[in-house]
């Protein structure tokens, strides 16, 4: 939970989006913490991705991972099938003039804010420097709302900004591998607008937030948005905010928002600092 007690507040790239959303959303989840009932079967999903990343992480470590696969066919079929489709990223044996590093943690500070990223894996020479992220499910249709995703902005912003490459030397490449079917991705390039857009979005955000989490403290909610948003439809607060017909239905009742949920990490993350 963030408290609005502290200097300095983490921000993370799931934060951020939901903060754009809706920042009623925002306080109902980060500065309250309520939580809907965990769903099994969103639960379930969750615990393979996990898997996948381990297993990934593991694989980039030189570490054993025929046992894993041996006892895991799900993760056996996922594994082979991104084998076949990207082999140059699993690829471990480069020279030393590249880096490469699984679950690779970066801060960046802006205003009272500290963004964190934390990429499945990145490879980076004296010419570019590639993020990776893996997703154990269907390529999306859209590519434009990744691409407006915070963790696609975030995650190529902080590199430019805590690194010596030129944004133009920066692109980010999902795979999204599934049982059944072939993975896919999609890559994202960057280039300094974007770069200056992000740069200017985020401290509009900040600056934003910073008045909102006064006049919280002093009583005051944050706001919401206008009573057509669609983003109420698919909201788990939409009862608490009286967005839908009151009915018995209660905030307890209702099931998650996946949107309002963290990728999967393995890195333990804090959200108070
Ligand atoms: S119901 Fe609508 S206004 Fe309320 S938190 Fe959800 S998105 Fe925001």
């Amino acid at each position: 939970m963030l408290s609005t007690q502290t200097q300095i507040l983490r921000i993370s790239q799931g934060q951020l989006n939901l903060l754009e959303r809706c920042p009623r959303q925002f306080q109902h989840t980060y500065l309250e913490n309520l939580n809907a009932p965990s769903d099994p079967a969103h639960e379930e999903k969750q615990t393979s991705g996990s898997r996948f990343h381990l297993l990934m992480q593991q694989q980039e470590l030189g570490l054993p991972i025929h046992s894993i696969l041996q006892a895991d066919p799900q993760l056996q079929s996922w594994m082979t099938a991104f084998t076949h489709a990207a082999p140059e990223v699993l690829n471990t044996a480069t020279d030393h003039q590249t880096f490469r590093e699984s679950e690779h943690y970066r801060t960046l500070q802006v205003q009272d804010y500290l963004l964190t990223v934390i990429y499945d894996l990145l490879i980076a020479d004296h010419q570019q420097a590639q993020i990776f992220d893996w997703k154990t499910y269907p390529k999306p249709e859209n590519k434009r709302n990744l691409a407006q995703n915070w963790q696609t902005r975030l995650y190529m912003y902080v590199l430019a900004e805590t690194s010596e490459y030129l944004p133009e030397n920066i692109s980010m490449t999902y795979w999204f591998v599934q049982s059944g079917s072939k993975p896919q991705n999609i890559k994202f390039t960057y280039n300094n607008t974007e770069h200056n857009k992000t740069a200017k979005k985020l401290n509009q955000l900040f600056t934003q937030l910073t008045t909102w989490l006064e006049h919280y403290q002093r009583g005051e909610l944050l706001p919401q948005v206008t009573v057509s948003s669609k983003a109420c439809d698919y909201c788990q607060f939409a009862t608490l905010c009286k967005r839908t017909p009151v009915t018995e239905t209660s905030i307890n009742q209702v099931l998650p928002n996946f949107d309002t949920i963290e990728e999967v990490s393995l890195e333990e993350f804090k959200s108070e600092i």
